[in-house]
Parts: C-alpha cells; sequence; structure tokens
C-alpha cells in the first residue's frame, strides 16, 4: 500500500520521538534509581555514625555515668528515622532500649518500612537486621550499640515521594514530547507535501495541455523551490513552444494561400476561356509554382537546421576560402544590379561545419545584394582575436527600421520594405542563420539605418 509523504513523514518524526522520549525515560529511570541507591546507602552509614557519635557524648566519665534522658531524646528521634536502637554500658548492661520502651511504636515502625520497601522492591528481600558499634570516647570503650535498621537500604516516606515526583515529571515530558512531535511532525510534512501535490497537480494540467498554469507558492526547501522552478520553466517552454507551433502553421498557410490563389484564378480565367492562356500568363503561373517550391525549400531547411543543431559535422575550414567560392557564384546576381564588391580580409581558420557556414554566408551576401539597388556597394571583412573569428558583412542598401530590427531574425519576418513580392523571401533565411551560429556557440549582431544600409556581424569561435 503507497503511503503519502504526510503521512510518511508524520508517522517517522513520531516514532522517532517515541522511541528517544521512552529510551530516555527508561535510561534516566536507571540511573537515577542506581545513583539513589548509592545516596541512601551512604546517607544511612552517616546516620549510623551520628547516632554512634552522638551517644558517645552522652556518657560522663568522670561521674561515670550516662545520661539517660537524652540517650532516649537520640532513641526517639531516630526511631521515627526507622533505626531502633540499644545502648549497652562498659558491662554490657542495658542503659536504654527502644523495644522496651514503647514496643508497640517500635512494632509499627517496623511494619510501616517493611511493608513500603516490600510493595516498592519485591525483589530486594530486605529485612531487619542489628549492627553493634563501640561507643568510644577519647580513644577508650565506653559503650556499645546496637541499632537495627531495614537492609540492605530502605526509603523514607519522603524519599518515595521524590522518586514519584520524578517519575510524574519524566512521564509528563513524555507526553508532551509526544503531543509537540505529533504537532511538528505534521506541520512539517504538509510544509513538505505541499508544494509536491500541487506540482503534480499542476503537471497533471500540463499533461492536458493547460500551458498557461503556474505554481505561484513558494518554498524555503531548495530543492522544493528548484521543482517548482522546473515545472514552471517546462510549463513557460511548453507554451512557447505550442505558440510557435501554431505560428509556424498560419504563416505557412498565410505564405502558401497568396501564389496558390493567384494561380487558381489565372488558371481558372484561362480554363473558362475568359484569358487566352498567352506565354506571358502561363509564365506568371510558373514564377508563383516556383515562389512555393522556394518556400518549402527554405521550410525544409529550416526544419534541418533546426533538427540538426547538435550533429555538427566540424572540421577545419578557412573562412576567406568560403567568402571567395561564394562570391564568384554570385558574380551575375552582382553583375545584374552593377554592384562593386570589396573584400577584406587574410587567411582565417576556424572549426565548423563547411555547408552550414557556406550557408549563413550565402544566406547573408544573397540578403546584401536583395536589399542593395542597383549601382551600391557591399563590404565583406573577415577579421579575428584569440579565440573568435569576425565577419562583417555590410551594405549601403535600403536599410532596416529601427523598430523592426529585433524581429529580422525571427522565422517568416520581413520587415515593411521588402514585402515586396519581387525582393522579398519567405523571411527563413535569417531564423536559418541565427540557428546555425547558435549551434555552432557564435553570435549574430546586426545594425542598420533606414536608407543608408546594413551591416551583419557574425562572431564564431575559432575552436568551434
Ligand atoms: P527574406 O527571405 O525575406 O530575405 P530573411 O530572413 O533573410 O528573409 O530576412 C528577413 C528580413 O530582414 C527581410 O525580409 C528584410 O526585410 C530584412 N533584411 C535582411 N537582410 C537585409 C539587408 N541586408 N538589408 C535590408 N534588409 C534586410
Amino acid at each position: 500500500m503507497k503511503r503519502s509523504i504526510k503521512a510518511q513523514l508524520s508517522l517517522t518524526i513520531t516514532l522517532i520521538v517515541l522511541v528517544t522520549v521512552l529510551l530516555i525515560s527508561v535510561l534516566a529511570n536507571v540511573f537515577i534509581n542506581q545513583r539513589f541507591e548509592e545516596y541512601i546507602t551512604k546517607k544511612q552509614e552517616q546516620k549510623t555514625q551520628e547516632i554512634v557519635s552522638n551517644l558517645s557524648q552522652q556518657y560522663n566519665a568522670q561521674q561515670e555515668e550516662w545520661d539517660v534522658n537524652f540517650i532516649h531524646t537520640i532513641g526517639m528521634n531516630v526511631l521515627y528515622d526507622g533505626y531502633i536502637i540499644k545502648v549497652y554500658g562498659e558491662d554490657s548492661e542495658a542503659i536504654w532500649d527502644a523495644k522496651k520502651h514503647d514496643i508497640s511504636l517500635c512494632t509499627q515502625v517496623m511494619a510501616d518500612i517493611s511493608q513500603r520497601m516490600e510493595e516498592k522492591y519485591p525483589r530486594m528481600n530486605g529485612t531487619f537486621t542489628s549492627k553493634d558499634f563501640d561507643l568510644t570516647q577519647a580513644g577508650t570503650k565506653i559503650g556499645t550499640v546496637s541499632i537495627s535498621y531495614y537492609g540492605p537500604y530502605f526509603l523514607s516516606e519522603n524519599d518515595f515521594q521524590f522518586l514519584n515526583a520524578l517519575n510524574v515529571i519524566l512521564i509528563t515530558v513524555g507526553i508532551f514530547a509526544f503531543l509537540f512531535s505529533l504537532i511538528i511532525g505534521w506541520l512539517m510534512a504538509k510544509h513538505f507535501s505541499r508544494p509536491i501535490t500541487k506540482t503534480v497537480a499542476i503537471t497533471q494540467q500540463i499533461a492536458k495541455g493547460n500551458y498557461n498554469i503556474r505554481f505561484d507558492e513558494h518554498t524555503k526547501i531548495k530543492e522544493l523551490e528548484d521543482l517548482v522552478i522546473s515545472v514552471n520553466y517546462l510549463a513557460e517552454c511548453l507554451n512557447k513552444q505550442e505558440g510557435l507551433r501554431k505560428q509556424l502553421t498560419a504563416d505557412v498557410a498565410h505564405e502558401l494561400r497568396t501564389p496558390l490563389t493567384t494561380i487558381s484564378t489565372h488558371l481558372e480565367a484561362m480554363i473558362e476561356g475568359v484569358w487566352t492562356p498567352t506565354e506571358e500568363r502561363l509564365q506568371s503561373c510558373h514564377e508563383e509554382i516556383n515562389r512555393i517550391s522556394k518556400l518549402v525549400k527554405d521550410l525544409e531547411g529550416l526544419a534541418r537546421v533546426e533538427s540538426d543543431n547538435l550533429k555538427l559535422n566540424k572540421v577545419q575550414i578557412d573562412i576567406m576560402d568560403i567568402i571567395y567560392t561564394i562570391c564568384s557564384n554570385l558574380e551575375i546576381e552582382l553583375k545584374n544590379k552593377n554592384l562593386t564588391l570589396e573584400i577584406d580580409g587574410t587567411t582565417t581558420y576556424i572549426k565548423a561545419d563547411k555547408d552550414r557556414i557556406n550557408q549563413v554566408i550565402l544566406n547573408l551576401l544573397s540578403n546584401a545584394i536583395k536589399y542593395t539597388p542597383d549601382n551600391g556597394h557591399i563590404k565583406i571583412a573577415v577579421s579575428k582575436t584569440k579565440n573568435t573569428a569576425i565577419v562583417m558583412i555590410k551594405d549601403n542598401g535600403i536599410g532596416i527600421d529601427q523598430e523592426e530590427l529585433p524581429f529580422i531574425f525571427e522565422r517568416f519576418y520581413r520587415a515593411d520594405k521588402s514585402r515586396n513580392r519581387k525582393t522579398g523571401g519567405a523571411g527563413i533565411g535569417l531564423a536559418i542563420v541565427q540557428s546555425i551560429i547558435n549551434a555552432h556557440g557564435g553570435e549574430i549582431l546586426v545594425e542598420s539605418k533606414l536608407d543608408q544600409g546594413s551591416c551583419f556581424t557574425m562572431i564564431l569561435p575559432k575552436g568551434g
């Protein structure tokens, strides 16, 4: 059977406290009892010494006389404490005997003590035994005293009260500790289990597609706080992904709709005989189909880059080499617009995926050509630092509005000026560029001024 974290924690804490309290009580009882026995035994020895010394002082050596009155007072006093004494003179003649004096009181004292001790210490098997002690004065024996008490030791009424009070304290502390542990355990368990239970509920909501849900409480426990942060982050990421997915579907549909509508209406008009299928009209349909093909190709390229991000085939490449090859391939486009091209830089080796870097430079250079009017100028400059290679592609073309700059790397984003179908592509080229550069651990920066030109700078780590 599965137990909840709350039940498990409460139970464990209560059990630990219970065992600890029990252990402390038992050990305290054993140790205190042991100490107490030692203390009582010592106290009894002292008491007998005291009796002997007090009695010894009651003899007047000059008059050779005992102060029987005082001995009587001593005898009666100690009788109430549980000591029954019998005093003998030098010639063993009885001077004072407690039993003779008050046998009924002696019997009652003995019975009381025996009963109390047998009740509390049944295994002690104690009895009243007598011990003889010499009474001396200045080293001379003057008599004997026989002291009889319950042995090996006995506890007075006060001693029992003290032990009982101690037991009551221990039991009370135990009960309080137990209750306290129950409350603390329950509170702690609640503190632990609440974020976990809530996280479970939230992940279930996330699984159902409710990505907007967030955990808005905080806990002081680091691991639980991390868990909460992770779950919130997961929800946020899924939400973003979901948004991107919807956006992508909408964008693709939007991009396809215009050329498809054009083709469809043109063909319809030709089929219905409204339009004669001239070469020019067929050419226009062909261009639209080409646009769709390019879009599909671009999308494929983006999908590949985004899914292959981690599978880069890194080799040692010379960036200048790649730039020269691309430029010679684009010679016709440059010539068509009468653009001048300046290339600056020396051999720069980096470790990177050749095809991908080729694609990045091709996209950036194609854009520079696309968005620079006839007779414009494009400059490519390659430089290096200790750990990086820097490629700058600068044109004096149409430029980009400052407000639009932050979005140009997003998929399907096209700055307003280029919304012209003739020049503008689908707005995927820079998204591919950014994906590739990010995968290489580099970064791409852009500076641009409307009608003055743009400058794209990519920084790539040399080591790949
Ligand atoms: P596109 O296929 O439309 O060129 P890109 O992702 O390559 O898509 O570029 C996104 C947008 O950024 C372009 O539509 C254009 O508005 C702007 N852009 C990119 N490069 C330049 C440039 N060199 N000069 C001016 N605008 C540019």
